[in-house]
């Protein structure tokens, strides 16, 4: 994909406050310090538009973004910071749940995964709020350069049978070190933008 514009719409956290839904929106959202900032940057190829909020407990922001005057990107705060209060785990997922029901230009989302990590609870959450609002999402299983291609394949396996993964999603594989996956990463995306209904959003 050749990007030619990148910009920075704006940050949200209640629907009111979301910019007008006039192009079809890519979301990305996984566990804090997956590499989801990682992701988005080298998809987009630049350094630092997707910013790390590691600060458990603050509140974290949506932040929109136009790729190529087309279509949307979207990045999700990261859940499963170890030490937050409860409180800031309840205000993530009323916000989380927010947008999911109510995004009315959401055509699909980016659920990340580390490659070497179990899916947690958060995750299969996140699972069965997708599968419920039947929002259409594409597995990326981040960090394979950690690994080797067998450990990579073992791992795939274990997670897909984690998360009852159906043969239709499977996950690619990504690595912002080496950038493996980003070409089927776009492929999907822009297979999956055509797909939409003409008129959607
Ligand atoms: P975020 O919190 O999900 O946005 O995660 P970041 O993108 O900030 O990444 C968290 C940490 O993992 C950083 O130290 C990154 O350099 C590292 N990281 C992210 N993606 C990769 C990857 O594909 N390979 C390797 N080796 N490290 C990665």
């Amino acid at each position: 994909m050749k990007i030619t514009s990148v910009e920075f719409i704006k940050s949200a956290v209640w629907p009111p406050q979301y910019p007008p839904a006039t192009l079809p929106e890519v979301a990305f959202v996984g566990r804090s310090n997956v590499g989801k900032s990682s992701l988005i940057n080298t998809l987009v190829g630049r350094k630092n538009l997707a910013k790390t909020s590691n600060t458990p407990g603050r509140t974290q922001l949506i932040n929109f973004f136009a790729i190529n005057e087309k279509f949307s990107f979207v990045d999700l705060p990261g859940y499963g910071f170890a030490k937050v209060p409860q409180s800031v785990k309840k205000d993530w997922g009323d916000m989380m749940e927010a947008y999911l029901k109510e995004r009315q230009s959401l055509c699909l989302v980016v659920f990340i995964l580390d490659i070497r990590r179990d899916p947690n609870a958060d995750d299969l959450s996140l699972r069965d709020w997708l599968e419920h609002y039947r929002t259409p999402y594409l597995y990326v299983l981040t960090k394979t350069d950690k690994l080797s291609n067998n450990q990579a394949i073992a791992r795939k396996r274990t997670i897909e049978k984690t998360l009852q993964v159906s043969p239709e999603k499977k996950p690619i594989l990504f690595s912002a070190k080496t950038q493996k996956g980003k070409t089927d990463i776009w492929d999907f995306l822009k297979n999956h933008l055509a797909s939409l209904p003409a008129g959607k959003p």
